[in-house]
This record gives structure tokens, C-alpha cells and sequence, in this order.
């Protein structure tokens, strides 16, 4: 790691974060530690992500809904690190867009490309969950996320 090496960022975002109910995301947000960090693989994306225990796990499972696999979640750097040499470089950059997730907010440590297919892929897993949800509520069975 490079201290002096800082990778360029839009000076036009404003810093700060949008308000969000749970302060293990803020708290994990505002000082992101590389032990903080956790991996997302999803097919064949792996994205370093940014969040509370809780957050990433649901943003994860969301994900989730839009693979015929599994979307893993690991609290270290994969073995074969991270494919996409943008990806890997986007994990030192300090600023990055938010997904909201129920009530917190996970940080998505990847380049634009693999960025926007993630969060493409959160959308429609949030779909798919409505869907299931609606249909479970109709059944009187209801789960507060
Ligand atoms: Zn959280
Ligand atoms: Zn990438």
C-alpha cells in the first residue's frame, strides 16, 4: 500500500453519508478498515464490500436470488485475489457509492463495470424477494428485514 498513491475520485460528491439507522454500517463506512473488508462471489464476480455483519449478509442474500448458485460471502481476500485488476484497485479507493439495504447501507469496493452489474443484480434479487414476500403475506406469514 502507497499512502501518497491516491486514486482519482469525483471532488463533486459531497462526503458524507446519507442518514441510515443502523451505526454498525455508519461506524463501518466512516472508517473502513481492511479487516472490515468482505468478499462477495457471485458467479463469476468477486467484489470487495463494505458493511455490518448483518447488512452484507442480507445484501448478499438478495444477490443471491438472481443466481442459480450461491452467493458466498468471505471475511478474507480470495485465494486467487480479486480477477478484475479494476476491481482490485477500486478496494483502495476510500469513496464509493451506497446500496441501501433495509436499514443500513453496504459500500461496493469495485470498478464501475462490475459496480453497476452488482447493483443490477441486488435490484432484481430485491424484486424476487417482494414477490416471495407478497406471496408469504398472503399466507399471513410476514418477516420484517
Ligand atoms: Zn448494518
Ligand atoms: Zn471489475
Amino acid at each position: 500500500m502507497n499512502p501518497g498513491d491516491s486514486p482519482p475520485y469525483d471532488p463533486e460528491e459531497p462526503p458524507e453519508l446519507p442518514p441510515m439507522q443502523c451505526d454498525a454500517c455508519e461506524g463501518a463506512l466512516q472508517s473502513p478498515e481492511r479487516d472490515m473488508l468482505s468478499f462477495l462471489l457471485l458467479d463469476q464476480l468477486t467484489a470487495p464490500i463494505i458493511g455490518c455483519d448483518d447488512h452484507f449478509q442480507q445484501f448478499a442474500s438478495i444477490c443471491g436470488y438472481t443466481t442459480d448458485t450461491t452467493a458466498d460471502l468471505l471475511d478474507h481476500r480470495p485465494a486467487g485475489g480479486v480477477p478484475c485488476p479494476s476491481c482490485g484497485l477500486a478496494a483502495h479507493t476510500p469513496h464509493q457509492p451506497l446500496v441501501q439495504v433495509a436499514g443500513g447501507a453496504v459500500a461496493i469496493l469495485a470498478c464501475p463495470e462490475h459496480q453497476s452489474e452488482l447493483i443490477t443484480r441486488f435490484r432484481t434479487g430485491l424484486d424476487t424477494q417482494h414477490q416471495l414476500t407478497t406471496q408469504l403475506d398472503t399466507a399471513g406469514t410476514r418477516d420484517v428485514l
